[in-house]
């Protein structure tokens, strides 16, 4: 199991309060997509983010550019794939 995987393994143990508080504090903290053209105001209105770990967006999206290779999360995780808003998520796209 690499990084990403023990990661999402550990969250889908965890009681839902604790997940749903570390999934915000990642949104705030780590996830970069609110400075990414790409987010819209309906992802902003429904708080959405962190989609490399929770899947693509329900908004309609306008892909611009992704700056998820930017982001802390994509380095720490040792990502490969991008635009996880409207592609799924990274353990989606590795099938
Ligand atoms: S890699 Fe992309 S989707 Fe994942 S936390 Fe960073 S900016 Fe957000
Ligand atoms: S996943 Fe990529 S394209 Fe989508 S909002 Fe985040 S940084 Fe932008």
């Amino acid at each position: 199991m690499d990084k990403l995987e023990k990661a999402v393994d550990q969250m889908s143990k965890m009681p839902e309060k604790q997940r749903n508080s570390l999934i915000e504090m990642e949104k705030k903290k780590v996830c970069i997509c609110r400075r990414c053209p790409s987010y819209s105001e309906c992802m902003k209105d429904s708080n959405e983010g962190f989609f490399c770990i929770l899947g693509k967006s329900d908004c309609k999206i306008n892909v611009d550019t992704c700056m998820c290779t930017g982001c802390p999360a994509y380095q720490s995780f040792k990502l490969k794939n991008d635009f996880y808003c409207v592609a799924g998520s990274e353990m989606n796209l590795r099938g």
